[in-house]
């Protein structure tokens, strides 16, 4: 009787082919499923274990190990930037309560019921009559299969149960669900009998099914039908990067070196950026391969990621640096690093390039910032052009300065002190060096109630320059604007990240010089209190895009330990140089 049931997937085929059927879409389905709602006797439990959620203890250890490995490092003699050093947003989110996990709702432990072994159709009819949403039960059946990474012969045994109740019948969803098993276990023979009656069945398919088919055939003889499917995905939608990643590897596997770079240049040119595991590929391949074109293509991928501010994952830049020690008679070597703060590379001795914007550049971006920003057009406007002629006419008739405050800002960092003592102890501070301030203002500040005492801002007014805006705008434009109109000199104070703004700037190469510009001249305080001495975090003095000098290549990347926020830096980098 077992041995019956235990039909393998070719049978299955013998008995879905040629039934098309015209069942609901994949995507009706949901599984909202409690799991209080699931009892089974004590005699079905013996076809059952509780099935441990192996992948989260995984993920578990790593966080264990990680942690342990980042507290065992000395940040000594780094160039760690609080606001832009990798790792420091996440930190501050977890400082402020939101812990990863509260932003899900999953259980954080709930085993889950699964066979231990296929089961027959008797089996099977009994598990279903214990089951009170008897509707989705093969549904919610092959999702925990999946979730838990269930033996295909036990995946098999419930479509073979399936399609027996229903004249042959097992639906789309089933089917994707039994391909996602499959291909997560490389059983490229039930892959391929899986696309074969999809082929049969459907004229097209769903964007994940050809996802599924293309990511599972590469590793078989049949991988050129990957491209027939990713023609079929452009009929529909634009494939999407990891379609077009999959279909590289496919090539690359299997030495169709040309063909793998005409589909990297197809996703460039429609702007899709392909993934890490993308580019990795073709540094594994090239790995001791003597192929000059091949080399300049490789090196043309590095300065990809340097004008895009991309930064390779650890697993990429292992890649990259097996790659370039792996050039026959080039003597590459490659180690991880930390950059000092002066820009010096602590393996190589070489000096990082300068963070600073040279004068055209300078000019270029002060221009972009007063066009798109401060001037922005209604889109991004949150003032009046009359303010900004106001603004403007007072910048002009004063002279350069050496820092500009945005003092509502700085003054709501200590929620505890008064705001005007705030800002008075921190502009008394640093006019008393010589500093020429500005301070950038709401007019609310100078109507002298409880916050913002009369006396201590009439002080302010005293010592620094100040310009107070309308209630309703928003200063941080000013800010930008009086900053990098005072020269290349001046620093702005705020502990905003500026993030509206970068995205109000129209173009690539104006972002990438805005976030150089930022990281160079915005301080943030070391420390700070009121009442205490004001020290700055050290402003980063180089730049943390991938740069070469053509005997050596420095390329920041990202740990797999640390978390790191669109707008920071990593703090490693991969530091190559030929020997000599
Ligand atoms: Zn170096």
């Amino acid at each position: 009787m077992m041995t019956l049931l235990l039909s393998f997937c070719r049978s299955l085929q013998m008995l879905w082919k040629n039934r098309l059927y015209p069942g609901s879409s994949p995507r009706n389905w949901t599984f909202s499923v409690l799991y209080s709602y699931f009892h089974f006797s004590k005699k079905e439990q013996r076809y059952f274990s509780f099935t441990l959620p192996f992948q989260r203890n995984i993920k578990a250890t790593n966080f264990l190990i990680s942690k342990a490995i980042s507290s065992n490092k000395s940040d000594k003699d780094t160039s760690r930037h609080p606001l832009f050093s990798a790792g420091t947003a996440k930190k501050k989110s977890e400082i402020l309560g939101y812990k990863k996990d509260q932003q899900h709702c999953f259980p954080s432990s709930s085993p889950v019921l699964l066979p231990t072994k296929p089961l027959n159709s008797e089996e099977w009819e009994k598990v279903k009559e214990n089951f009170e949403q008897k509707n989705i039960f093969e549904h919610w059946m092959m999702e925990q299969m999946i979730k838990y990474n269930c033996s295909i012969d036990i995946a098999k045994s419930l479509l073979s149960w399936i399609a027996r109740k229903n004249n042959g019948i097992v639906d789309y969803k089933l089917l994707i669900g039994y391909l996602t098993l499959c291909v997560s276990q490389r059983q490229t023979a039930e892959i391929i009998d899986v696309y074969e009656i999809m082929k049969t069945r459907y004229k097209t398919l769903e964007h994940e099914g050809y996802t599924l088919l293309i990511q599972g055939l590469i590793h078989s003889d049949r991988w050129r039908e990957t491209l027939i499917l990713l023609e079929d995905i452009k009929k529909i939608m634009s494939p999407s990067k990891r379609n077009y990643g999959d279909c590289i590897k496919g090539a690359l596997l299997h030495r169709e070196m040309n063909l793998a770079w005409n589909l990297y240049f197809e996703m460039l040119n429609h702007r899709i950026i392909p993934n890490w595991e993308t580019f990795q590929a073709f540094f594994d391949f090239a790995k001791g391969v003597k192929n000059n074109e091949f080399e300049r293509r490789l090196l043309d991928i590095l300065l990809y990621l340097r004008n895009n501010q991309m930064y390779p994952n650890e697993p990429f830049a292992q890649s990259i640096k097996i790659w370039f020690e792996s050039i026959p008679e080039k003597k590459w070597k490659g180690e991880s690093v930390i950059i000092h703060k002066s820009g010096q590379c602590l393996a190589c001795g070489r000096m990082l390039e300068s963070i600073h914007l040279n004068s055209e550049e300078y000019e270029f971006l002060k221009q972009r910032v007063l066009k798109d920003i401060l001037d922005g057009g209604d889109q991004y406007r949150k003032t009046t052009p009359k303010e900004i002629n106001r603004f403007e006419k007072f910048i002009k008739s004063c002279p350069p300065f050496d820092i500009v405050i945005d003092g509502l800002n700085v003054t709501k960092m200590f929620p505890k002190i008064r705001e005007s003592e705030t800002l008075l102890d921190i502009v008394s501070q640093l006019t008393k060096q010589n500093f020429q301030v500005l301070v950038l203002g709401r007019k609310h500040m100078l109507n002298g109630r409880s916050r913002w005492h009369k006396n201590e801002m009439t002080a302010v007014q005293n010592m620094a320059y100040c310009f107070f805006a309308d209630n309703v705008s928003e200063d941080d434009a000013f800010l930008l604007y009086a900053t990098l109109h005072s020269g290349n000199q001046c620093r702005f104070l705020t502990r905003d990240l500026m993030r509206d703004h970068k995205a109000c700037l129209t173009d690539e190469k104006t972002q990438q010089l805005f976030f150089r510009w930022q990281q160079g001249h915005q301080l943030v305080f070391l420390n700070y209190y009121p009442g205490k001495k004001i020290i700055f975090q050290s402003v980063l003095t180089y730049n943390t895009v991938v740069q070469t000098t053509g005997d050596s290549w420095h390329i920041p990347y990202d740990e797999n330990i640390v978390e790191r926020y669109s707008y920071e830096v990593p703090t490693k980098w991969l530091c190559l140089q030929q020997q000599n």
